[in-house]
């Protein structure tokens, strides 16, 4: 049986073109028009245009999960592939290599925009 996905609509303000997630509280009582820019579900891997695979690390809350880290550089820490959260944030999650754990909490890479890649910028 095939998994229902949670759809995710983001758009933009039509009052402050701020852009948020229909999924999100705080702009269900604005009565704007908002223009849709990207439509997506809750768990979208993206993948990075500018990285290298690292191998599968066991992560306590993704399971089994495959970690890259940015072409070119020294290989400290690694990062999940680019995953949508419940809100329509891209998300990612960096295991430290020296420390050889995760970093609690996640790396928020801002609203899902319709692109389905990501690029490392650090
Ligand atoms: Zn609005």
């Amino acid at each position: 049986m095939e998994k229902t996905k949670n759809e995710i609509q983001i758009g933009l303000c039509g009052k402050d073109g701020n852009p948020f997630a229909n999924t999100e509280n705080w702009h269900k009582k604005c009565d704007c028009t908002p223009e849709i820019v990207a439509e997506t579900y809750e768990g979208k891997a993206l993948s990075w245009s500018n990285g290298r695979e690292w191998g599968e690390i066991h992560h306590p809350q993704l399971g089994k999960v495959m970690t890259y880290w940015k072409e070119g550089t020294p290989c400290y820490s690694t990062y999940t592939s680019p995953i949508v959260d419940v809100d329509g944030c891209i998300v990612t999650y960096k295991f430290d290599q020296d420390e050889g754990c995760w970093e609690e909490g996640s790396i928020d890479l801002g609203y899902y925009n319709g692109i389905d890649t990501c690029k490392f910028g650090y």
